[in-house]
């Protein structure tokens, strides 16, 4: 494995799901982002991940462009729109298929109990039998990877998780499997993202050697938990960004990542011009 940093043209990526504008625990997310991507002069793409169709909000995705905008966080490609890539998904899926990858699963939510997926349907269905849902065919093995915040991580995905969804009963493409086509067709080198993605890491891993892409490197930050524990998100109702006052939005990120307070802050461009040096100083870029 390559250790030498400067050996690679760093893609980073912020790909937010449009269900809401920013809130102050996705700017976590983006922020460690971003300062990953500047901090290894690389690229930071935006990818906007309207795949769950349902609980996407129009306009959210211009909202998030904005709130980013104002923050300071420019990216530097067009960004990419999942909704727009439908063609795409369903063209690697058929080619999964044609491998034998992939195998149509009748089970209903009620026969399935929780825990690893028994592989019920993996021989096939019985005559009269609907697939309602698409799983992959699991290859026996643990996977291992070194997460660049959380350190090293290991599951073994068969045992554990067993042969996963990547075509939703509702015909949705399940997230797991757009983002890592996402990610190999965008050559993505990192990935910056909230802890609660952690436990998906390893049937991305899965994926991504099946599809013959190499896995990005990750790095998975702690996420910002409201009074009760929970992870603050637009399901729960996570108040908007103050819009009045950027520079205290990115303190207040800055100090979740365990950085302490930046001296004389007064716009974002001072911010990113003196967290940058610090992330990269932290994790020895
Ligand atoms: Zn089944």
């Amino acid at each position: 494995m390559a250790s030498d940093k400067r050996s690679y043209h760093y893609i980073g990526r912020f790909a937010p799901s449009p269900s809401g504008p920013l809130h102050d625990g996705s700017l976590v997310a983006a922020m460690a982002s971003y300062l990953d991507a500047r901090a290894h002069k690389g690229q930071w793409l935006l990818r906007i991940e309207d795949i769950d169709a349902p609980r996407t909000i129009a306009g959210a995705d211009k909202t998030i462009m904005a709130q980013l905008s104002c923050l300071g966080m420019q990216w530097d490609a067009p960004p990419v729109w999942q909704s727009h890539r439908l063609d795409r998904y369903r063209t690697v899926f058929e080619q999964l298929k044609a491998r034998q990858l992939v195998y149509g699963c009748a089970c209903t939510r009620r026969q399935l109990t929780g825990g690893a997926y028994p592989g019920t349907c993996s021989r096939g269905l019985a005559a009269g039998q609907q697939a309602r849902a698409w799983r992959l065919r699991v290859p026996a093995g643990v996977v291992r990877f070194v997460d660049l915040w959380q350190g090293p991580q290991s599951q073994d995905v068969a045992a554990e998780v067993g042969d996963f969804i990547i075509k939703r009963a509702d015909g949705l493409w399940a997230y797991q499997f757009v983002v890592v086509i996402d990610d190999a067709d965008q050559g993505v080198t990192d990935i910056v993202r909230g802890m609660d993605l952690l436990n998906s890491t390893a049937r991305q891993r899965v994926l991504a050697q099946l599809l013959g892409a190499r896995a990005p490197r990750t790095m998975h930050v702690p996420l910002l938990l409201d009074e009760a524990g929970q992870k603050l998100s637009k399901q729960n109702h996570a108040p908007p960004l103050d819009h009045g006052n950027a520079v205290a939005a990115l303190e207040k990120a800055w100090k979740h990542l365990g950085f302490p307070l930046l001296p004389r802050i007064e716009s974002v461009s001072e911010f990113w011009a003196q967290a940058v040096p610090r992330w990269a100083a932290r994790f020895n870029i």
